[in-house]
């Protein structure tokens, strides 16, 4: 027994817990849980729990259906807002039954990505701006959601539900032990953001876990309901995820030269340049639905093409502005990905990309000063800007050529992401839409 395993038993009994949730998430983010009884919770720590995972998308396949949870006892947590006896939860790693850790487990792909980090001498720490929709129910009027309010960006507003809902969410956040940044209604009618606090990679993708968990929680409370959909309306601006992301080596941040252009170390600019170098092809696990290419294609401040800029709120990657004697906040800021994503898979393939430029010494390409969208095609074309994947059918074609994507998730995993992404494609792309109707019946 650990001491943190120690220190989990004790609390169960200090704190008379009735009910310990395990914590899983599968390969498409969807969080999963098993609820064991606290005297069963040491038996876990030593032996893990077994489950059929072949009932879970994408874990396992037919043959070897038979898994392991391993509950991680640094992430143990008490449910603030259970309303029924006291409930504890835990992450768990996933293994085959002789202990192996499993291929198709996302948080051990994150792991392994993070562990090739540590050989180059690298922790990566990430914050991530979480947007989301607050409507008043999920039915629709007119085919459309209706927000909570009809508010705009960092508006203070007097009597709506906004503020109380954010403040709840922190509060439970907090009880969870995840710091919050700061929150603000955002620029949609009934937009809301959440920043929290950097951590590192693989606790931050837990985090995101539990924030999607805690926001509709709140929603359930309040009786309203919240959305992470990435364009859940035409007319509004979509939710994204961007990430700010930096590497240490020690205490050191490696993105940080004193002096050099934005304070960006060479290291900096290379993690850039592999990042602009493989956006393409990871777009399919960072933004992972159909509805995902409506926001990346919608403006509104949501990137559409592969470049980067300093405070550029056009450009796919943003190095923000920060006070030079601060060389601990020198990061990058990644715009693409959303909050559909499997956080723990699309960490991992963006932390890739950029190891991979860092490797390999990959040139930095120009940045751009000013906003693509006032350039022609024409004029973009011939300056080189790519042009992110325009679908998700575009988005898996070049993912499916994809030898980063393969390796870092491994082949099986990788598979079935992108027959189920296929799948998705299809089943969206034979549907009659409202816009052809509209536009075809009177032929
Ligand atoms: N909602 C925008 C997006 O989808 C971001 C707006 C902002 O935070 N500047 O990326
Ligand atoms: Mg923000
Ligand atoms: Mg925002
Ligand atoms: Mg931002």
């Amino acid at each position: 027994m650990t001491k943190q395993q120690d220190y989990v038993l004790q609390t169960i009994e200090e704190r008379d817990i009735k009910f310990v949730r395990c914590w899983f998430t599968d390969v498409l983010g969807t969080l999963k849980s098993v609820v064991l009884a606290p005297a069963e919770v040491e038996g876990a720590f030593a032996e893990g729990i077994g489950f059929d995972g072949s009932t879970i998308e994408g874990l396992t396949r037919r043959s070897e259906s038979d898994m392991l949870l391993h509950p991680d006892p640094s992430t143990f947590q008490i449910l603030s807002w259970s309303m029924d006896d006291a409930t504890g939860r835990m992450f768990c790693d996933l293994s085959t039954p002789d202990n192996q850790p499993a291929m198709a487990d996302p948080r051990q792909v994150l792991r392994r990505t993070l562990e090739r980090a540590a050989k180059l001498g690298f922790t990566c720490q990430i914050h991530p701006e979480v947007e989301f929709y607050i409507l008043k129910s999920n039915e629709l009027v007119d085919g459309k959601p209706v927000p909570v309010d009809d508010a705009g960006y960092f508006d203070n507003i007097s009597g709506g539900i906004a503020h109380r809902f954010r403040g709840r969410a922190v509060r439970m956040l907090e009880e969870l032990g995840i710091s919050v940044e700061y929150t603000h209604h955002e620029g949609g009618p009934g937009q809301n953001e959440i920043d929290l606090r950097y951590a590192d990679a693989l606790t931050m993708a837990d985090n995101l876990m539990t924030v999607r968990t805690v926001v509709h929680e709140v929603a359930a409370e309040l009786g309203v309901h919240a959305t992470f959909m990435p364009k859940p309306n035409a007319d509004w601006p979509g939710s994204g995820m961007h990430c700010h992301i930096s590497l240490f080596e020690g205490e050191t941040n490696a993105f940080y030269e004193a002096g050099a252009q934005h304070q960006l170390s060479i290291t900096g600019r290379r993690f850039i340049a592999g990042m602009l170098r493989h956006a393409r092809e990871i777009s399919a696990i960072t933004n992972q639905s159909v509805n995902s290419y409506k926001r990346l294609w919608g403006g509104d401040e949501a990137p559409s093409w592969v470049c980067w800029g300093h405070n550029n709120s056009s450009a796919l990657i943003r190095v923000p502005t920060y006070k030079p004697d601060k060389p601990r906040s020198a990061r990058v800021e990644y715009r693409a990905i959303d909050t559909v994503a499997n956080p723990y898979l699309a960490f991992a393939v963006m932390l890739e990309a950029g190891l991979r430029g860092i490797e390999g010494e990959y040139e930095v390409p120009e940045e751009i000063d000013g906003d693509l969208r006032d350039l022609s095609a024409r004029e973009r074309k011939v300056l080189g800007y790519e042009s992110l994947p325009g679908s998700l059918d575009e988005a898996i074609a070049a993912c499916e050529q994809s030898e980063l994507v393969a390796s870092t998730l491994g082949e099986q995993l990788f598979d079935y992401f992108l027959n189920n992404k296929r799948a998705e494609w299809e089943a969206y792309r034979t549907q009659v839409t409202d816009f052809e109707l509209r536009s075809g019946l009177n032929r």
